[in-house]
């Protein structure tokens, strides 16, 4: 692709004067101290990269230890644009990818077979549990759609989350009708693309986003996502109709609950939710006001899930959650807004022989609104 020429990527990393103020909230720096681990590390990667057109073996793990979680960009004073860099450079020079990655790359890019590994998903439960990975009872919707709806809304489906976490999209589709809205009709839509795009494959990702333009274009009046992750991708769907982040819309539509939480609560908030500050804000401020006891917020580093960074590096992957898990010893539900980090989180729980549980805020809000045992006065 034009964008993904060496000079391009060279203009990007030039930009950096290699201050280094980025290390300081970067979790992989954080977890080694090696500056081959630092976002100026990994620029000066790319930079070579670039400049010779070839990649070797140590350049690659260094740049492809990156999570892409954004923190650096967020917090440079020269205004780098890291993860640009890192889309390019991945594009010019692919990363290399374990075979279950390159296995889920293809399986999710076709809606055909997402709906197939759905409808087979009850037969893999034993070869997901042996691998940590408890999948969520399936939850088919039971709909009840408004007398008189408001409008109509179209709910992204995902691609893990749709065989892997059926009760948020079920919770969201009772949420959306609770609202008053009904769900529009969308079967072609597929898979965000944000998995390619991390795996180098651009130009692959490109063509989901079209695929998923065309299967919302004239179908609703706004899209709804839930899993965070999802957003950078849906984005450009903005221009075909309005696109929000479901908790955040939700609960300027919904009524306020009479009760309140009286659990002990978590709050995950992914990296990708932190690069959308306003939706971000809103969930904490959602959250912290209907529950009674403090919440524990857990707002910086990350977990290491990193779109298929668990599945390229595992055992870094773990490191970098240990120290999540260990600050939830007290908390008796974890909320978490992304599929990818609620997985992750939940098989190091389910590893550690632990039973709490994890839900999406969507989850909860309408265990909130249901008025749920837990809520009191
Ligand atoms: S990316 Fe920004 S903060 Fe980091 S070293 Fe370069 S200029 Fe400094
Ligand atoms: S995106 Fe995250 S992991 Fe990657 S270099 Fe930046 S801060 Fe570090």
């Amino acid at each position: 692709m034009a964008h993904d020429t060496p000079k391009s990527i060279l203009a990007l990393s030039d930009q950096c004067v290699r201050c280094g103020l980025c290390s300081a909230v970067c979790p992989t720096y954080a977890l080694t101290g090696l500056e081959t681990e630092s976002p100026r590390g990994r620029i000066t990667a790319m930079q070579a990269m670039a400049s010779q057109d070839t990649a070797d073996a140590s350049l690659l793990k260094a740049r492809d230890h990156c999570l892409g979680c954004g923190q650096c960009q967020s917090m440079c004073p020269s205004r780098v644009q890291y993860a640009q860099l890192l889309e390019r450079s991945r594009s010019r020079h692919p990363p290399r990818l374990p075979a279950s990655e390159r296995w889920l790359l293809r399986l999710v890019k076709s809606p055909l077979r997402l709906k197939l590994a759905a409808a087979i998903l009850p037969l893999a439960r034993p070869w997901l549990l042996s691998r940590g990975f408890p999948p969520s009872d399936p939850c088919p919707p039971r709909d009840q759609p408004p007398a008189r709806p408001r409008g109509r809304v179209a709910l992204f489906l995902g691609c893990v989350a749709r065989w892997a976490d059926g009760k948020t999209l079920a919770d969201t589709r009772w949420l959306i009708q609770q609202a008053g809205y009904s769900i529009a009709d969308t079967p072609s839509q597929g898979c965000c693309g944000a998995l390619h795009q991390h795996a180098g494959q651009r130009e692959t990702a490109r063509q989901m986003a079209e695929k998923n333009r065309r299967a919302f274009q004239g179908r609703a009046d706004i899209l709804l996502y839930s899993a965070s992750g999802c957003a950078p991708m849906l984005e450009p769907l903005n221009n075909t109709l309005p696109v929000k982040e479901a908790f955040h819309w939700l609960v300027g539509q919904l009524p306020a609950p009479r009760l309140r939480e009286s659990r002990r609560l978590a709050l995950h908030l992914p990296c990708s939710l932190r690069q959308q500050p306003e939706a971000a804000r809103a969930l904490r401020q959602y959250v912290e006001q209907h529950c009674q006891k403090p919440v524990l917020v857990l707002d910086s580093g990350c977990c290491g899930a990193g779109g298929a960074h668990m599945l390229r590096f595992p055992e870094r992957a773990a490191a970098l959650r240990q120290p999540l898990l260990e600050a939830l010893e007290t908390v008796d539900l974890l909320l978490s807004s992304n599929i990818g980090c609620a997985l992750h989180l939940r098989a190091g729980l389910y590893q550690q022989g632990r039973d709490l549980p994890v839900q999406h805020p969507l989850s909860w809000l309408r265990s909130l609104q249901e008025e749920n045992p837990a809520c009191t006065l």
